[in-house]
């Protein structure tokens, strides 16, 4: 029987691009549905239509498969209970509308929005809580009628029962409890006749057999006018779990201001999506593992209670350390294509180059880098390694650059010979070499980078190296007069 399933949804409203916040309660979503056994339900809320982006629907389906996030039920899937862009459920709506006027739980509100904000503003003033003053609940079926015969635009508002408690248990937050005095009958139906938030939103669950909603502490307090909406139409009600939001680095909810990120702009950045998702996963959860876990590990260790009340804060450090576990475990083959080398590489040799790098690379511009320093010309010298240049002495580098004319041309001889004809060892031996080879003095292992490099390109840029420790030069003019390709590849390199 499907109602035991556990089915748990992620209902986005199409505004704008997927952030981060919102790509938690999606990932926190479809955890609990995977690690219950049961599955996850994507439905687009588009009736905003002041609010709606066409386009923001399919990229955040696209977001979402990217991530990984595929949803069992819902657009391009189905699942029994479509259509699921609820701006194409008006029909069910309307259903559920007259349903709830003919009992008396809705009436149509024809105050307008001057009207309103007077009234807000009167509330606020009194130091209370700004509600709608039931201005309209009390019309007459007459004053109703002639209003309607007139044409004086209504939005269609919900009962709210007075004076009584509105009771549920929060999967976070534990007992709450409402007093529906304090609510205020609230829009369910607006103006221009398209299904608000609380109504279509705590309706679709219902029908489509949402099992567990989880979603924003933001939420909370709908939570009571959703109930409620509910039990007027005698409809069952989710399980509810509120999570503490994210915050910026200003402490407000994290947004496009405060540091969030797009999910496209993270992937055209190169984050991995198994770093977004494991960084995600424990903001706001804790998991006992601090390895690079797969989605279904993430699930299968997914806990309610092990979600936190209390907000957190994005971490953009964090971010980084996750992506760089992602980069580490990920397999070579996807590694190569990510960081896009191939055309920087002589041919067959990109997958060497994988390995060489990928211990030294978080995002594929690095990867790109590293390729170029390899292969391309000469690379320019930052500070750091001018200064090791210009310590070393053109000596070092008339020396070096002899040895590998003379066929000292791979990592392990070249080291060897210097340090028998130069006396040196250690860092004194081999930054120099690293320094005048790739341009910087840190970076990856040094072996596989100067195989790599073939004989020709080595001697040039030793060379280039003693021309710039003689006349302390450092390097763009010297790099210039020897600054072309060699064009050779790594399998003219004496082996
Ligand atoms: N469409 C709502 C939003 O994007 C859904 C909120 C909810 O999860 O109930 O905020």
């Amino acid at each position: 029987m499907t109602n035991h399933r556990i089915k748990t949804r992620f209902a986005p409203s199409p505004t704008g691009a997927l952030h981060l916040g919102n790509v938690r309660t999606a990932l926190f979503s479809a955890l609990r549905a995977w690690g219950g056994g049961g599955h996850f339900l994507l439905r687009i809320e588009d009736t905003d239509r002041e609010r709606y982006r066409p386009e923001a629907a399919d990229a955040l389906m696209r977001d979402l498969r990217w991530l990984g996030l595929e949803w069992q039920e819902g657009p391009g899937v189905g699942g029994g209970h479509e259509p699921y862009r609820q701006f194409e459920r008006a029909e069910i709506y309307a259903r559920y509308y007259r349903e709830l006027e003919r009992s008396g739980a809705a009436y149509p509100c024809f105050c307008t929005e001057r009207e309103l904000e007077m009234n807000r503003r009167v509330q606020r003033a009194a130091g209370r809580p700004p509600r709608y003053p039931g201005t309209c609940a009390r019309l007459s079926a007459e004053e109703v009628e002639r209003k309607r015969a007139a044409g004086v635009p209504a939005t269609l508002r919900f009962r709210v029962p007075a004076n009584s408690e509105v009771r549920f248990t929060d999967g976070v937050h534990g007992e709450q409890r409402f007093r529906t005095d304090d609510l205020g009958d609230f829009i369910i139906r607006r103006a221009d006749g398209t299904a608000a938030y609380l109504f279509a939103n705590a309706l679709d669950d219902a029908l489509m057999g949402v099992t567990d909603v989880l979603r924003g502490d933001d939420h909370l307090t709908n939570t009571p006018r959703q109930l409620l909406l509910l039990q007027a139409l005698e409809l069952p009600a989710p399980r509810y779990t509120h999570m503490g939001l994210i915050l910026g680095d200003d402490g407000a909810p994290l947004s496009k201001r405060n540091g969030s990120r797009s999910v496209a702009d993270l992937e055209q950045a190169g984050y991995l999506p198994e770093a977004v998702l494991n960084y995600l996963a424990r903001i706001g959860h804790t998991y006992e593992s601090e390895q690079l876990l797969s989605l279904e590990a993430l699930a299968q260790a997914f806990a309610p209670e092990r979600l936190s009340a209390a907000p957190s804060r994005f971490d953009p450090q964090h971010l980084l350390h996750w992506q760089e576990e992602a980069v580490q475990a990920a397999d070579g083959a996807r590694l190569r294509a990510w960081m896009g080398i191939d055309a920087l590489v002589p041919p067959g040799y990109a997958d060497e180059v994988v390995g060489a790098i990928r211990g030294n690379v978080r995002f594929p511009e690095e990867a790109r880098d590293w390729a170029t320093r390899i292969f391309g010309p000469p690379p320019p010298l930052d500070e750091a390694a001018q200064q090791a240049v210009q310590g070393a002495g053109a000596s070092y580098f008339t020396a070096a650059a002899a040895a590998a004319r003379e066929g000292y041309n791979r990592y392990r001889g070249l080291i060897e010979v210097l340090q028998a004809r130069l006396e040196v060892k250690g860092k004194r031996l081999f930054m120099p070499l690293r320094a005048a080879l790739t341009g910087r003095c840190s970076g990856p292992e040094l072996q596989p980078v100067v195989d790599l490099m073939g004989s020709e390109r080595i001697v040039e840029r030793l060379e280039r190296a003693a021309e710039m420790a003689a006349t302390g030069e450092t390097g763009d003019k010297a790099g210039a007069k020897t600054g072309e390709t060699t064009g050779e590849t790594p399998d003219q390199r004496e082996r």
